[in-house]
């Protein structure tokens, strides 16, 4: 089978002929139909996460089961599915055992310890694979397994409440999908974007006002929950601004600076400040499901696989509007 390949740290990605793996006891085999490229594979290629190489990345696969590993029986050969980042955890340590393996130490990770869907076909273990619902493409399907399953994590883990005001501050790969999805949920939806050519488009995906900064949302009334989905921490650091009391900031883009919160409004306001990541099966499922209902829409570029490098340099260079997808 054609597979990508990143040498070396640091280095371009290779197709590579490599043979057609076999799916262990409880494993599947999936043949792709499409595989999101992310931020995140441009910092897994520059060795900025762990994992060895050489590997294939890939952590947003989408395609259908070619094939059974011994024991497996909740799926059957031509299922849809997806696989997200964590697959498997050790089931004995404190975390595992507590219901929460995404702080287990020893995941195996798509992409990261287990070949990712930049590939013809890919190995999964079968109870880490979601069905995609019918009415879902897999263009489509394939961005929710790490975007949209992440901003609308931090939604869920926000907690907000009926007549609440959510904010999403940065509208981009996660940002555009927060704000649908604040709004799919039914809440007033304010984006913040500095960017004047964001005013309009944040309008089409739903939000209800648009504003430049954490004073202009404070202007506004507030919000009681902030998603924090730029790749700025500045901006995030400011949006702050506009939280109102007991309000909850949840952060989700990645920075590396420090985010300045004042101890002013942490005591006097109340609010918090949360970190967020993909959370919980169930918050998949539903990610899922509201863009089954035609709720979401995911902006996409679609590549055909061996235009991977072109994909690959527009997503290291912040080009996507908003996700890029090879298909296969
Ligand atoms: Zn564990
Ligand atoms: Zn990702």
């Amino acid at each position: 089978m054609k597979s990508t390949l990143v040498p070396a740290k640091d280095q371009k990605w290779q197709i590579t002929e490599l043979p057609q793996p076999k799916p262990s006891p409880n494993q599947v085999l999936i043949k792709m139909h499409a595989s999101g490229i992310c931020f995140t594979d441009v910092h897994q290629t520059r060795g900025e996460l762990p994992g060895p190489f050489p590997r294939t990345l890939g952590h947003e696969p989408v395609g259908e089961i070619v094939e059974l590993g011994a024991g497996v029986r909740s799926r059957k050969v031509g299922d849809r599915v997806g696989v997200p980042w964590v697959q498997s955890s050790c089931m004995r340590c404190e975390w595992c055992l507590r219901g929460k393996p995404m702080f287990c130490a020893e995941q195996m990770g798509t992409s990261v310890n287990m070949p990712g869907g930049h590939a013809e076909y890919m190995l999964a273990f079968a109870e880490a694979t979601v069905p995609i619902p019918d009415t879902v493409s897999d263009e489509q399907a394939a961005p929710i397994f790490c975007a949209g399953y992440t901003v609308y994590s931090g939604l869920r883990w926000g907690k907000p409440l009926p007549h609440e005001t959510v904010a999403v501050v940065g509208i981009g790969g996660l940002g555009h999908l927060a704000v649908q999805y604040a709004k799919a949920a039914g809440f007033k939806t304010i984006a913040i974007s500095h960017s004047p050519d964001k005013v309009a488009l944040a309008k089409q995906l739903g939000a209800d006002e648009v504003v430049k900064d954490g004073a202009g949302l404070a202007k506004l009334g507030g919000a009681d929950l902030i998603l924090g989905t730029s790749n700025s921490t500045d901006a995030m650091s400011d949006s702050i601004k506009g939280l109102r009391p007991d309000g909850r900031f949840v952060l989700m883009g990645f920075d590396a600076k420090n985010l300045q919160v004042s101890p002013s409004d942490l005591i006097m306001k109340r609010i918090q400040i949360l970190g967020s990541q993909q959370n919980r099966r169930d918050f998949l499922y539903e990610a899922l499901d509201f863009v089954a209902q035609g709720k979401v829409k995911v902006m996409t570029e679609t590549y055909p696989f061996d235009k991977y490098q072109e994909a690959y340099e527009r997503v290291e260079q912040g080009k996507p509007r908003f996700r890029a997808v090879l298909t296969f």
